[in-house]
């Protein structure tokens, strides 16, 4: 990936990058409980997600597998760490956090606690058409849940 202007500089941020090149939880999980693929055609980026729940209802393992550009994985990757350990309507609820503030959404400190690491994405909003690539891995972890409410 190559760094053209000051303005790229701050989009791809240090954690951000890291994670595009260190992505964790790689690799699909064996039985996952639930799993779902997302795609953002205006970009080509590719997020398969799955995910394991333990007997108390909280998500205990997450793997994914995807490719595209730093913003789609790097969030998926962030995505994969947030997750773990909460229980589906947390999920949801975090889905929910992360979507308004790429949409905008003013955050209040509680939001940005939440958040944490993944409030550095807010610099994509400077980029509508990166918006999608952050959102990507989230939909397919919307889509996830909803096949797995489908399924019970
Ligand atoms: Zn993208």
């Amino acid at each position: 990936m190559r760094m053209q202007s000051e303005d790229l500089d701050s989009l791809y941020q240090e954690i951000v990058l890291d994670h595009y090149k260190s992505p964790r939880n790689q690799g699909l999980i064996q039985d996952p409980d639930m799993n779902a693929e997302g795609f953002n055609p205006f970009c080509g980026d590719k997020v398969v997600l799955t995910a394991g729940i333990g007997e108390g209802g909280q998500i205990n393992e997450v793997g994914f597998t995807g490719e595209g550009c730093a913003i789609s994985q790097s969030s998926a990757s962030m995505l994969s760490e947030a997750i773990k350990g909460l229980d589906l309507e947390e999920a949801k609820g975090l889905i929910a956090r992360f979507r308004g503030m790429m949409q905008g959404d003013d955050l209040s400190e509680e939001d940005e606690e939440s958040l944490g690491d993944l409030v550095v994405l807010q610099g994509v909003r400077q980029y509508p058409i990166r918006i999608k690539c952050a959102l990507l891995a989230w939909s397919t972890l919307q889509d996830a849940i909803a096949n797995l409410a489908s399924k019970n």
